[in-house]
């Protein structure tokens, strides 16, 4: 292997429900490791799931013309600037194998999501991680790490796992303050969580900036991340580049299916950014009336700084059948991310958390 894959450290997912039946014997434990819709999967794309069943004997559409269709319809763009993959990880993926020649640089800022890192080091990238400032990416400081030799630059919006955020202003001026050579992904995962007026929509832009991608998933608020579906948005001589570069059927029958239908859930997807809004607002409460400080976060989640090193807290809620994320890979040592779950599950975590924190 590369020097760069033997430096790797393994991505560490939410521990699966599963395991905490078999190693604590845990049966109703709750999961609030892996920022899942607590309400569930879209019922509308639950139910075009269920129908596409019927059709697992055939390859699913490769191109997925209908959902391109839908999405194109749904964010105004052409579907010719459509990528998708299995999962928005694969849309991170492609584009690192797309433009990165062994040593190009990648610039991410510390903190960042994990991925960024392992699909840039997969495709002989050099990593350039930027020192975050108040938790969230430094901006500027990003901006003075881009040399000749910089290709990409991975940023997500709002981030994943700190739940810190970009206004317009500021975001756009970097965009327009890059040179011609460096592709952006701009990673909105979790942008239709975020309310506040200043919050950028990135697909504004991609008519301005030929090097944008904006990636997104259906993973999130439309909870299908069991079938893995997300896309790219980017101009359309980027998303052909992809397209050509990308495997085929990747995408499968139930999630092309459940994506085309889970796109026109607005409901769904209004309970659930409601549902996150008063959760998230509850949370950081009872974390403060605990004295535990919060980094302020637009997403469905919340990084919360312990005060200690959060390794035994985290098994001490496990052992009480929840599970939250340590954050320690991230070089958060303190910290445990929780998304934020239904009130019921929120009053689990809320009973356990005072025990643990007790030791
Ligand atoms: N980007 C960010 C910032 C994320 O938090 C996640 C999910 N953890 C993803 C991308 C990838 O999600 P998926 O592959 O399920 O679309």
């Amino acid at each position: 292997a590369t020097p760069g894959v033997r430096a790797l450290q393994p991505y560490q997912p939410g521990k699966p429900l599963g395991e905490l039946e078999r190693e604590y014997g845990i049966r109703d434990a709750i999961k609030l490791a892996s920022n899942e819709n607590p309400l569930g999967p879209s019922p509308l794309g639950l139910a075009a799931a269920r129908q596409a069943l019927g059709e697992v004997e055939l390859y699913p559409d490769s191109h997925g013309f209908a959902l391109k269709q839908a999405l194109a319809t749904a964010l105004a763009v052409d579907p010719g600037q459509l990528v998708l993959g299995n999962g928005s990880n694969e849309i991170l993926q492609l584009v690192a194998r797309a433009f990165l020649n062994p040593g190009d640089e990648v610039v991410v800022a510390q903190y960042a999501f994990a991925i960024f890192t392992t699909v840039a080091v997969s495709a002989g990238g050099s990593v350039v991680t930027v020192p975050a400032r108040d938790w969230g990416a430094d901006l500027p400081a990003m901006r003075a790490a881009v040399t000749d030799r910089t290709r990409v630059i991975f940023l997500a919006n709002p981030n994943n796992p700190t739940g810190t955020w970009h206004r317009a202003a500021p975001l756009r001026a970097f965009l327009e303050s890059l040179p011609q050579h460096v592709v952006v992904v701009l990673d909105e995962a979790y942008c239709e969580y975020v309310s506040e007026p200043d919050y950028p929509n990135g697909l504004a832009w991609l008519a301005q900036f030929p090097n944008l991608l904006v990636s997104r998933t259906f993973s999130k608020i439309y909870g299908l991340a069991g079938l893995r579906l997300g896309y790219g948005v980017a101009s359309a001589p980027m998303a052909d580049l992809l397209n050509r570069l990308r495997e085929p059927f990747t995408v499968n029958n139930l999630a092309l299916a459940a994506g085309e239908a889970a796109l026109a859930d607005h409901e769904h997807v209004r309970r659930a950014r409601d549902a996150n809004a008063q959760g998230l607002v509850a949370l950081v409460a009872a974390c403060e009336r605990l004295g535990l400080a919060c980094i302020p976060s637009v997403g469905n989640f919340i990084a919360v700084d312990v005060g200690r090193p959060a390794g035994p807290v985290y098994e001490a809620l496990l052992r009480r059948g929840v599970i939250v994320r340590p954050l320690a890979p991230y070089g958060m040592p303190n910290h445990l991310r929780i998304t934020i779950g239904t009130p019921a599950q929120m009053d689990r975590l809320l009973a356990a958390l005072p025990q643990a924190l007790a030791g």
